[in-house]
């Protein structure tokens, strides 16, 4: 396939919203929501935080409008796009005793739509991913999960305007996607860049009306992604740190971060690679029928290590310990890569501020030991 690089005008924007609605998908995008960024369907460009930039720092997040024409001038929101996939709360099956008494299972299938998301984050692709290897491995792929992936078109945003907990560039997943998207968009003052990953983007670009894109335009882009990378202070001290997070299981760190951690799952909550779930049942109250359902689970919950009579991790400090073991560590065993993207979602939203990269240094830098 031809490589495609293409201008969109700024004034032509909304050309890109209509034709996929057009094209029949039910459109997806980042519009402001009680003082925060969050994906919900698009309608129409004027949804767009038009002028909006995110502030944030371990703690805290807010948004400040401004005059700029720019709509992807921030960061990113609490959630990326796995609730697109895998749903917070989702019935997966339901079974009902007839008058004899024999039970009957029947499946349910999600109803999912042609969907395309518009403005997704290049280090929400990479936890997409990293999603995909866990729903969709062969010996126990995930239908809902299956159906609703491949309805997606991605359009990525590539980031020109990191916050400050962003650390994305060095895990390597921004803030330019080079994979997994069908279009990739890079916002200058005037427009749009444009490149398509694959045919379905390619023929898409095709229909608007862009023009081609100069060197000038191509040079802005590549400025502003080089500006943005090297505006980011945090990092992990490694891409890989399994053994050295295993090393240190009895660092002292770990307890001086469960003296501040309140147990509360947000950072698990937020985080777009996380997993874990929980199941049950809900009967009806007839007493003939119940839904099996699957609801999102936290690391933190205290039913979350809770095997046969015995709550495994009890306390705060073996609890934060399993999470970033598994998200920084483990995670290289089992699905060949670290759980973190760089996002900084968990270090906004922490009600105590707790900063993984800072936490992290210390337990595999050796700043402290028993
Ligand atoms: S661990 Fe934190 S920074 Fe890493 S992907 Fe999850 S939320 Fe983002
Ligand atoms: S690290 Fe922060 S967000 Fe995570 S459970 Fe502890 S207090 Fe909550």
């Amino acid at each position: 396939m031809e490589r495609s690089l293409a201008f969109l005008a700024r004034e032509a924007f909304a050309s890109l919203l209509q034709l996929l609605q057009k094209s029949g998908y039910h459109t997806v995008g980042p519009q402001v929501r009680e003082g925060a960024i969050v994906f919900d369907t698009l309608n129409t460009i004027d949804q767009l935080p038009k002028g909006v930039h995110d502030q944030q720092a371990a703690g805290q997040y807010r948004l400040k409008q401004s005059d700029s024409p720019r709509l992807f001038a921030w960061a990113n929101g609490p959630q990326g796009i796995k609730p697109f996939v895998f749903s917070p709360k989702e019935a997966l099956w339901r079974s009902q005793r007839s008058e004899s008494g024999t039970l009957t299972f029947t499946a349910i299938e999600p109803e999912v739509k042609p969907t395309a998301i518009i403005g997704v984050r290049p280090c929400d692709i990479a936890a997409l991913y990293l999603q995909d290897k866990h729903f969709l491995q062969q010996e126990s792929l995930d239908p809902s999960y299956q159906k609703r992936r491949e309805q997606l078109l991605l359009i990525v945003v590539n980031c020109t305007h990191p916050a400050k907990t962003c650390f994305c560039a060095s895990t390597g997943d921004g803030p330019q996607a080079n994979y997994g998207y069908d279009i990739a968009l890079t916002e200058l003052d005037d427009g749009f860049l444009l490149e398509a990953h694959n045919q379905r983007g390619h023929q898409l670009i095709e229909k608007l009306p862009i023009q081609p894109a100069t060197e000038q335009q191509q040079r802005l882009a590549e400025q502003a992604l080089t500006k943005a990378a090297n505006q980011q202070t945090r990092q992990l001290p490694g891409q890989n740190l399994n053994q050295k997070l295993f090393e240190n299981l009895k660092h002292p760190q770990w307890q001086d971060i469960a003296e501040r951690c309140l147990s509360c799952g947000n950072c698990t909550a937020v985080c777009p690679s996380c997993f874990c779930h929980s199941e049950g049942e809900l009967a009806a109250l007839d007493g003939h029928s119940s839904e099996h359902y699957r609801e999102w689970d936290s690391c933190f919950s205290p039913g979350h290590s809770h095997i046969h009579g015995i709550t495994i991790r009890a306390d705060t400090r073996t609890k934060y310990r399993q999470w970033l073991t598994h998200k920084l560590g483990s995670w290289h065993t089992q699905y060949g890569r670290s759980g973190c993207v760089g996002c900084g979602r968990c270090i906004s939203w922490c009600p105590a501020g707790i900063d993984l990269t800072a936490e992290v240094s210390i337990i595999c830098g050796g700043e402290k030991d028993e």
